[in-house]
């Protein structure tokens, strides 16, 4: 945020609604830091600097604590038994749906299918949507900056259906070319399925528009939303999508747990992706009758530990309020960005209009590894490598890239220590 005659622009040079700089104002980092143990410790004997939460974010206290309390105190497997502890850990897996529910703003706590995460929601969508609605020659659109978990999924069905995969190309700073996506629909268009936010440019995709246009002709879409749900206010309802993926690691949640929310009339439709306990309502060896939503797409004993301790971590952002994190990380992205810009030799990779708390860059020709090594040294964790995006790699012509991606309790003297660190690594291989 920058101002100008006393008065606050934000990074489109627009005047900053009042309730943005108050917000924050009220933002108070370090208490939210004090939730968090880990960022307390050293490495390397230095103090931790985490950039990585790309990846996956650290985990407040209120979740860990969550996931102790149930097992020490209502550890009892959910849905099948009459005993109180069973019946009380049911009530709170269930009570986690509703959480998830809420957050997303979903029509019905159906409509939420716990997963593994955004690779097995992936996974499921695609065997699902693909076994009944897919033929030989029919086409899915995507983009060039999907996740492997969003690629590889339509590959497998290609190589058992025969479908065709159509990608959204970019522009230089990252953007998708709106007008070349509406020209990859044909008659054999039958679904769209993008990422939300990229994990490597930060490019805050329109998939609002994007799934208006879709829905013109009458194709559902899936969005990726594992790196949009940590930082930006989610409205299902509101983007009108058909289905949506996240991961519970990547807010602030435990591994292992995750959500594919889909509207009720499409799951409706679907085949179940599993076969085994709970997801069924009588079974013959002649016949089986499966169950409601969403417990159709939920085989076997579901991760109610993580469920639970999931819907803590939807509580803690919840109750710090989803626009006042974008607000917070908006402004740690403008300063990273300004700052980072200035060092010579720095190639950042992706400057979108729109953009989230994510930034790739190379120094010169400082290898990814090199520079990722060197830093972690310093006490920066920072991400090296394709950032499971090789054909976006291949896209910008680079084999890796260096991401830094902040998260609700970074703040700007870590970024400070970024820059330094950057600039240490750079005099190492420059200076003669
Ligand atoms: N999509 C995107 C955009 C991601 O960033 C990631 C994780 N890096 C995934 C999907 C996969 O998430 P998970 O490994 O939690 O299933």
């Amino acid at each position: 945020m920058r101002c100008v005659n006393n008065v606050k622009l934000n990074r489109f040079g627009r005047r900053c609604p009042v309730n943005e700089h108050r917000m924050n104002e009220m933002y108070d980092v370090s208490k939210i830091r004090e939730d968090f143990p880990i960022l307390q410790r050293e490495v390397y004997g230095k103090p931790l600097i985490y950039l990585d939460n790309g990846a996956t974010t650290q985990k407040p206290r209120q979740v860990v604590e969550a996931i102790t309390d149930e097992y020490y105190s209502v550890n009892a497997n959910v849905h099948r038994g009459v005993h109180f502890l069973s019946q009380q850990a049911t009530e709170l897996h269930e009570a986690s749906r509703e959480t998830v529910r809420r957050f997303l703003n979903a029509r019905s706590a159906n409509e939420i299918v716990f997963t593994r995460g955004t690779t097995e929601s992936v996974n499921l969508f695609v065997s699902s949507f693909g076994e009944e609605f897919m033929q030989e020659g029919d086409e899915v659109i995507l983009s060039v900056m999907e996740h492997h978990s969003n690629i590889v999924p339509w590959q497998l069905l290609a190589a058992r259906k025969g479908i065709a995969l159509k990608v959204i190309p970019m522009n230089e700073r990252g953007e998708l070319l709106f007008d070349e996506y509406e020209k990859l629909f044909s008659d054999r268009t039958k679904v769209v399925s993008v990422t939300h936010v990229s994990n490597v440019l930060g490019t805050v995709n329109p998939v609002r528009r994007m799934i208006a246009v879709a829905h013109a002709r009458g194709v559902p879409v899936l969005v990726d939303g594992a790196q949009s749900v940590p930082h930006l206010s989610v409205d299902v309802q509101d983007l009108d999508v058909d289905f949506f993926a996240f991961s519970g690691h990547k807010i602030y949640g435990p591994t292992g747990v995750g959500v594919l929310y889909g509207k009720e009339e499409w799951l409706d439709r679907l085949p179940p992706y599993q076969g085994g306990g709970e997801m069924i309502q009588s079974v013959t060896f002649e016949k089986t009758v499966f169950n409601e939503l969403p417990y159709k797409f939920e085989a076997g004993t579901p991760d109610y530990i993580g469920t639970v301790s999931l819907a803590k971590a939807i509580d803690y952002v919840s109750a710090i309020g989803m626009d006042k994190v974008a607000a917070y990380e908006h402004e740690l992205t403008e300063y990273a960005m300004r700052r980072l810009k200035a060092i010579e030799g720095m190639r950042i990779f992706g400057d979108a209009e729109q953009k989230s708390s994510v930034i790739s860059f190379l120094v010169g020709d400082i290898h990814h590894f090199d520079m990722g090594t060197l830093l972690d040294r310093l006490g920066i964790a920072v991400r090296t490598g394709h950032h499971c995006a090789q054909p976006l790699m291949r896209r910008l012509g680079i084999e890796g890239t260096v991401r830094a991606s902040f998260a609700l309790y970074n703040t700007k003297e870590e970024i400070d220590a970024l820059v330094a660190g950057i600039e240490r690594v750079r005099k190492m291989f420059y200076s003669a």
